[in-house]
């Protein structure tokens, strides 16, 4: 009887021991990502160039995307001297306005790597209208076809691939903006857009898209489950480009960004890239539908008038 006790004893320690052991083991491997493809908008300057550097640098093949070559082709060269194989990331020039240009994105990233793991909307303008603006409609129809549109239809491009892989979106929204119904994403849509509306002085229209672009998360996390997981950021304010200290307004906004942010400093492209890398990998396995601040809690302390020096 003893024995049969012992024996027991043994087989549920070692079920727990070998639990744990399995968990210590994925988690320090989550950050090898050697086999994984990643398409990164935007990716030829600022937040966008850190994150494929990241991706590349472990392990990664990536794809670097804007609309400048020059760009394009030096951020290729350092992503893949910071590859460990020194893997040649696929560098493509693509206006996400125009449909054509965004298929071959998709189309080219297969061709070359035959499948996809993680795409990655960061592509964005910054542009400032009040509503009473002439401007204005221009400045909203610019702001939709990123962060909109184009998201949109990189994500259905994206999605049979995706779902092969078991793979994940992850959409770069901003802190400037949080329930979904299955189906409802239209609606979602302009009822998020008119909430928006009521809150944003000068930054309306990029109010508008990032919320559109934080509800598409929601719902689509919810339709592409089980098999896709989507999550966006929003990060703070981030030193994308070099600060223009000959610029008395960049330097101000600067300085005011850092005096309203608790952890005190402005915050840098690798701040954004670790999140979009932890996002991606196993150890976020579990997390869908969410939007991750990353901002040194710079939205605690902002002011309406904020982003207007
Ligand atoms: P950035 O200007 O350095 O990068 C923008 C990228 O988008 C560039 O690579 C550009 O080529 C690409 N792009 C723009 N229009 C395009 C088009 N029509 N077709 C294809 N590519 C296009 O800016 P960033 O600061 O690195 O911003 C990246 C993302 O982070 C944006 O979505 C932005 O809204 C968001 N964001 C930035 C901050 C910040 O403080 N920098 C804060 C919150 C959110």
């Amino acid at each position: 009887m003893f024995a049969i006790y012992l024996l027991a004893f043994i087989a549920i320690t070692n079920v727990f021991a070998f639990q744990s052991n399995d968990i210590y083991d994925e988690v320090r491997g989550s950050r090898n990502l050697t086999g994984k493809v990643v398409l990164v908008t935007g990716s030829s300057s600022g937040i966008g160039e850190q994150i494929v550097k990241l991706f590349s640098a472990l392990g990664a093949n990536v794809v670097v995307t804007g609309t400048k070559d020059a760009d394009i082709q030096r951020v290729v060269k350092e992503a893949q001297d910071l590859s460990p194989q020194k893997l040649k990331p696929l560098g493509l020039a693509a206006d996400l306005t125009k449909t054509d240009e965004l298929e071959k994105l998709v189309n080219e990233t297969i061709k070359t790597f035959t499948k996809l793991d993680v795409l990655v909307n960061n592509a964005g303008i910054y542009l400032t209208a009040n509503l009473m603006d002439k401007k204005f409609w221009d400045t909203f129809a610019a702001y939709e076809k990123i962060d909109v549109t184009a998201a949109l239809q990189l994500i259905q491009q994206a999605v049979p691939y995706l779902q092969k892989t078991k793979g994940s979106i992850i959409s770069i929204s901003s802190v400037i903006i949080q329930r979904p119904q299955k189906g409802m994403l239209a609606y979602g849509l302009a009822k998020e857009c008119l909430d928006m509306s009521t809150r944003q002085k000068g930054m309306l229209a990029y109010g508008l898209a990032k919320e559109c672009l934080d509800m598409s998360t929601r719902v689509l996390s919810l339709e592409l489950a089980p098999l896709i997981r989507v999550n966006a950021i929003s990060p703070g304010s981030v030193l994308s480009h070099p600060l223009n200290t000959t610029d008395p307004v960049a330097v101000a906004q600067y300085n005011k960004t850092i005096k309203s942010t608790p952890l005190a400093r402005i915050g840098q492209p690798s701040d954004i890239a670790k999140g979009v890398v932890f996002l991606a990998s196993s150890d976020a396995e579990f997390i869908t539908g969410h939007n991750l601040v990353i901002d040194g809690g710079l939205n605690y302390n902002m002011d309406s008038n904020f982003s207007n020096p």
